[in-house]
């Protein structure tokens, strides 16, 4: 359903109609997938890590890195135009080397374009360092499943 909506949009402008009439999605990751995304943002420090979050349904499973992703400024390393078109891919994740998990304006603008949902992690890289938002960048939960 989600898919679909999503699926034919075309343009930014349509992309964010179409986001603000999704119905409300309960997100949930596995943790496996967190517990990777945390330890690649500590071993990336003090460089950021960055990758795109692939999911089954509601539930984050795999974080993907980019074709010719190499770890360093996150704000540079999204690179869209390698994107494979791929609708699993329901945003992204990166790394702060800071105790802030806020998103940057830069954060922002690249939320409102990609993605659905988006993971920043801060140090010092646990379990409690990091915070999800939606497309425009509220702070949104999501539960960690075994
Ligand atoms: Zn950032």
């Amino acid at each position: 359903m989600v898919f679909k909506i999503f699926k034919r949009t075309k343009d930014v402008k349509r992309d964010k109609k179409a986001k603000e009439i999704l119905p409300y999605v309960r997100w949930k990751i596995k943790k496996e997938c967190l517990e990777m995304i945390l330890e690649s943002s500590k071993s990336a420090y003090p460089k950021e890590f960055a990758g795109l979050l692939r999911a089954e349904g509601e539930t984050i499973t795999e974080v993907i890195l980019l074709p010719g992703t190499v770890q360093g400024d996150a704000h540079a390393i999204f690179n869209f135009a390698m994107l494979p078109i791929d609708y699993t891919i329901v945003g992204t994740v990166h790394s702060h080397p800071s105790y802030s998990s806020k998103p940057s304006p830069a954060d922002l603008h690249l939320f409102s374009k990609h993605g659905r949902i988006h993971i920043i992690v801060s140090r010092p890289y646990t379990m409690k360092s990091w915070r999800a938002y939606d497309w425009k960048g509220n702070h949104i939960e999501i539960e960690i499943i075994g």
